[in-house]
């Protein structure tokens, strides 16, 4: 019998009506004969309202307690959807992460899975119940309760499927499937067939979070093959996510992302020797801070300027460590902007074809919108643009640069 690991996310079970509608869509799939691992986020916004009770409490709650409460929207959602098949006739039982056991490591808040056991997952399947798993979180070494970071239920469900060695694992949201930008930002978004892993990778990476971004590594490893489909209209097909194939080359530009949530840190002055990016990147490093676009500068005067990007929730970390650092190194200053927006292009047909980034710059410089940064890698060209223009230069671009026909065939090829 075929195992399909299906997994909903906020949205869709973000009321009873919803999670009724996902009971019955369960129901469905089990009368015609599979056998369900259902993954489930917590209820729409729960997540940021246990987040947001923690820190009227502290500034800095303690790691292990936050988890600790952050982990409890999966376990309403899951028992509640257990409770609804259950009551409609479809045996079904929830499993928590500690009674799988997922077990992760130790680092509160973005905890790496490192192994899932399955035997009363596999033991509840023999028997006939459809198996329900709160998704996001895991349990420690020490026994402690652990979550996976925003967004990581997705890898919860890719995690279970391959594991299980599911025949695929489904993504259920609010839209219909991975778009060629951010369909809520961009109206002529167009939805794509078909992704490849890297591409969806890079997106993800980017700040697409259709798809979380340790999700879809592990589906690459695992070869788990991934479709996002709608929560609301289980008719419409959805984009299958898997290895490239030669069409896919074809496609020069296959999205635009857009990640809102950088800051820009500009340590002036530096000295311009051996040793020091080393030095003040060292620090930032292990404190578990993770460093995006860099650029340096040489001035005239053999001193330099370092600028680079965090995410907006490191940066006051980032900058404590920056501004001891500046002290030491004897920099002339410290500069930050909280604000900026990281929009980037993303296709694997750029690896053949030249001229991206300079269209992209062109499209740009004739909205009037300042770059502030540039990275480029085999796949992607991303500037930093100051915040209030994210969307638009997001708008600008994908209409410039995302061809607008639908790709052909759409076959399956994995
Ligand atoms: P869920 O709660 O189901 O996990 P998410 O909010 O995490 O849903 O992800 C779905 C959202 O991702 C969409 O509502 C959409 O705004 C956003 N998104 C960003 N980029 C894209 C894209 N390229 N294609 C589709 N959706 C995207
Ligand atoms: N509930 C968690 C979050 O909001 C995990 C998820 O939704 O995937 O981040
Ligand atoms: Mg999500």
């Amino acid at each position: 019998m075929a195992l399909v690991v299906k997994k909903f996310g906020g949205t869709s079970v973000g009321s009873i009506d919803r999670i009724k509608k996902v009971a019955d869509h369960a129901a469905r799939a089990r009368a015609g004969g599979s056998d369900l691992v259902i993954v489930v986020s917590a209820m729409a916004g729960e997540t940021n309202r246990l987040f947001a009770l923690a820190s009227e409490l502290s500034e800095a709650p303690d790691v292990r307690e936050n988890d600790a409460l952050v982990a409890t929207g999966e376990q309403v959602s899951a028992a509640l959807l257990a409770i609804r098949l259950n009551a409609i006739g479809y045996p079904a039982i929830s499993f928590l992460a500690h009674q799988m056991p997922v077990q992760t490591d130790a680092n509160h808040g973005r905890a790496r899975i490192k192994s899932i056991g399955c035997d009363r997952v596999r033991a509840a399947l023999g028997a006939g119940r459809i198996v329900v798993i709160a998704g996001y979180q895991g349990l420690d070494e020490h026994g402690d309760i652990t979550t996976l970071g925003r967004g990581a239920s997705d890898l919860t469900a890719v995690a279970m499927a391959a594991a299980l060695k599911a025949s695929a694992c489904e993504i259920f949201t609010d839209v219909d499937g991975v778009y060629t930008a951010d369909p809520n930002i961009c109206p002529k978004a167009r939805k794509l067939k078909r992704i490849s892993y890297d591409e969806m990778l890079e997106m993800a990476g980017l700040g697409a979070k259709v798809l979380q971004l340790r999700s879809v590594e592990l589906a690459r490893r695992f070869n788990v093959p991934l479709v996002v489909r709608s929560s609301f209209n289980e008719e419409i097909e959805g984009t299958w996510v898997g290895h490239e194939d030669q069409s896919m080359e074809d496609v020069l530009v296959s999205g635009v992302a857009l990640d809102q949530n950088q800051s820009k840190i500009t340590l002036t002055g530096v000295e311009d020797v051996p040793g020091l990016a080393a030095r003040i990147f060292g620090p930032i490093a292990g404190a578990g801070i993770v460093v995006d676009m860099i650029i340096q500068n040489a001035s005239a005067d053999g001193r330099t300027d370092l600028t680079f990007t965090v995410a907006r929730g490191d940066l006051r970390a980032a900058l404590d460590l920056v501004k001891t650092m500046a002290n030491e190194i004897r920099a002339r200053g410290v500069r930050h902007e909280e604000q900026v927006a990281k929009v980037s292009v993303v296709g694997i047909g750029m690896r053949s074809h030249a001229g991206v980034a300079a269209k992209m710059f062109q499209v740009l410089a004739n909205e009037r919108i300042n770059i502030e940064m540039i990275a480029t890698s085999e796949i992607k060209v991303s500037v930093v643009v100051n915040s209030k223009y994210g969307e638009l230069a997001m708008r600008a671009l994908h209409d410039a640069l995302v061809d607008d026909k639908p790709e052909a065939g759409g076959a399956q090829t994995f």
